[in-house]
């Protein structure tokens, strides 16, 4: 049995950012344990999808600590050990191996795996998924110049995975069943169309509201059969159709579940001594003043940070207090995005939507409740967050001048912990 007075379940984003902080906080050695299902060290996902897809950058460069960081900071990773049971009440996890591990404070971090295809054909070779190193791999081997590749999905995952492939010279049509490419989430429709016809240009085929029947092929995938009856050739699918919370461990146990794990807002559960973060986290949101779950990259990296500051902040602990965010890269585009679109009932934009540079506003009377950023002045970029956040009153009209500045943000009201 092995004991650890901090153990990080799961080797993901949450537990590589955490880990940095642990030991900014000065954790001694032996007293942090990650113990992961996987067989990497925690890296950030979001370059399988894009630098290492395309090739430009190393497989090895998306860990987010090396090897030598965990040996000199004397922090126990325990990689390929999946935990089977828990018994939080009495502090324990068992893994599939057997083992015991016993902690005073466990951090659950365990993620989600992606949502397979259920259309017939769906366990053909070739049907392949993004979501650790292993999946990246295989997609890499697969993706032969010239090749037919089919994406199913038309959100983030398939929308950087259609651009990456393309820029390895692979033909690539992307199928999904709404109207729009990433439609809500958050763009508008006036956005969708931008990325649609911007996806178009650089080759990539976009059958919108088309559902996928089948897959056929003898062994391996060579067609896609659509709803409609369409049929497209496909070297190999990448489907990007969502995720599952990796949850299911904690069926029967005393933690409160619905659409993830519910914490307070220290993102401690409602077994003392055992907090949730990143992916599987419902957490009250303090701007927003509602229940959240957020499935980035920022909000694992936070809500890690701020799980090992909280370990050592004692009396002096803050609630977990941040905006939403993430990011996208496709091709030669970045944006971000901050706050919650959905609360929002008028969108005003500043640069011209239908151009690569542009802003977009979302605001609830003359409340800003998000915004979306692309190739804009820092100006624009900087009063984001702090908009979103002070809840300083501007109108949409203001807003939606690019000739007026943007108001100098208050102070924000609200520290993060
Ligand atoms: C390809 C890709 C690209 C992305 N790009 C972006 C982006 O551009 N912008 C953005 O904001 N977000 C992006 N994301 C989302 C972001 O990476 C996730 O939100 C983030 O990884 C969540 O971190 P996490 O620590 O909660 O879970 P994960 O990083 O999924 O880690 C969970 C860990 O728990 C382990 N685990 C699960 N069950 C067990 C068990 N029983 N025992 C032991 N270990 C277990 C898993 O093996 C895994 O190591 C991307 C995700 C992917 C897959």
């Amino acid at each position: 049995m092995a004991h650890c007075k901090y153990i990080i379940l799961g080797g993901g984003v949450t537990a590589g950012y955490a880990a940095q902080e642990f030991v900014k906080q000065g954790v001694k050695p032996g007293e942090l344990c990650i113990i992961s299902a996987e067989n990497w060290l925690p890296y950030d996902r979001p370059p399988l999808s894009k630098g290492v897809l395309q090739g430009k950058k190393p497989i090895e460069k998306a860990l987010i600590n090396d090897a030598e960081f965990y040996r000199q900071n004397s922090i126990d990773t325990r990689l390929v050990t999946r935990i089977a049971e828990t018994d939080l009440r009495n502090k324990t996890l068992r893994a599939e191996n057997g083992e015991d591990f016993t902690f005073d404070n466990l951090l659950i971090a365990t993620g989600s795996r992606v949502r397979q295809l259920k259309s017939p054909g769906a366990d053909l070779g070739g049907v392949l998924y993004l979501r650790t190193t292993e999946d990246n791999q295989k997609i890499v081997a697969a993706a032969k110049k010239g090749q037919n590749a089919v994406i199913i999905g038309g959100s983030f995952i398939g929308s950087e995975v259609a651009a990456s492939l393309t820029q390895r010279d692979v033909k690539v049509t992307m199928v999904f069943p709404d109207e729009h490419l990433m439609q809500g989430k958050p763009h508008t429709p006036e956005m969708s169309a931008f990325f649609e016809s911007y996806f178009r240009e650089r080759g990539i085929g976009i059958m919108a509201g088309e559902k996928v029947a089948s897959l056929k092929g003898d062994g391996m995938v060579s067609t896609v059969v659509l709803e409609s009856g369409r049929e497209l050739p496909a070297d190999f699918v990448v489907a990007g159709v969502g995720v599952q919370l990796n949850t299911d461990l904690f069926e029967g146990s005393p933690l409160h579940i619905d659409d993830g794990i519910l914490v307070d807002e220290y993102l401690e559960t409602n077994v003392p001594g055992v907090y949730a973060a990143g992916d599987i986290a419902r957490y009250p949101d303090k701007i927003f003043d509602k229940p959240r779950r957020v499935e980035h990259w920022d909000n694992a990296q936070q809500q890690g940070m701020y799980w090992a500051r909280l370990m050592f902040a004692g009396k002096d602990r803050e609630p977990f207090v941040h905006v939403p965010y993430f990011f996208s890269d496709v091709f030669d585009l970045s944006w971000e995005y901050w706050g919650d679109s959905k609360e929002g009932d008028t969108v005003v934009y500043r640069g011209d939507v239908t151009s690569p540079s542009f802003s977009a506003w979302w605001l609830k009377g003359d409340r800003v409740m998000a915004a979306f950023v692309m190739a804009r002045p820092d100006a624009e970029r900087d009063a984001a967050q702090a908009l979103i956040e002070s809840g300083q009153s501007i109108s949409a009209a203001a807003l939606g001048d690019e000739k007026q500045p943007l108001p100098t943000p208050e102070t924000s009201t609200h520290t993060q912990g």
